[in-house]
């Protein structure tokens, strides 16, 4: 399973709350996501990127893949850092963009059991990258105006475009 690049139109989409307990999809959507992010390879994934338009990201940043579905960040710190961040999806680049330094996520596991993630730093980066894919949001849309002119010239030009 591909990636699917920006401009891809289902990268800007929302996607919508899963059931864990009735989407019987749900086994084969992790696995076939963990296989493109292994791949890839990255440390977090979210469906929209491989076209399913469904709340539900992936990440393994300690050698272990956490599964979350409908993800809330529920607390994140005042505090914030700007830092180069790269996406699945938007090969060849990298943009700086300002998050929250900690945040807490809630959301479901793949049985439906409540999961609370509090990251720090790259974790809490993570967190907010893929809970804004859900959304829509990629890492240009937060860039300020000059620096997603700047981004989307690398972008055309790594790409060839
Ligand atoms: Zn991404």
């Amino acid at each position: 399973m591909d990636i699917l690049a920006h401009p891809n139109p289902a990268l800007k989409q929302t996607s919508s709350a899963v059931d864990p307990g009735a989407d019987a999809d749900l086994p084969r959507l992790v696995k076939v996501m963990a296989r493109a992010m292994y791949d890839a390879p990255g440390i977090g994934l979210a469906a929209p990127q491989i076209g399913v338009l469904k709340r539900v990201f992936i990440f393994d940043i300690d050698d272990q893949l956490g599964v979350v579905c409908n993800p809330v960040i529920i607390e994140r710190s005042e505090e914030t850092e700007v830092d180069d961040e790269g996406c699945l999806s938007l090969p060849g680049i990298s943009v700086p963009v300002e998050r929250s330094v900690r945040v807490v996520c809630e959301g479901l596991d793949i049985k439906g059991s409540p999961v609370r993630i509090e990251g720090s730093d790259l974790v809490a980066r993570m967190l907010q990258h893929e809970t804004d894919h859900l959304d829509g949001v990629l890492i240009i849309d937060r860039a300020t105006p000059e620096e997603r002119r700047a981004a989307m010239r690398r972008y055309m030009e790594s790409a060839g475009r």
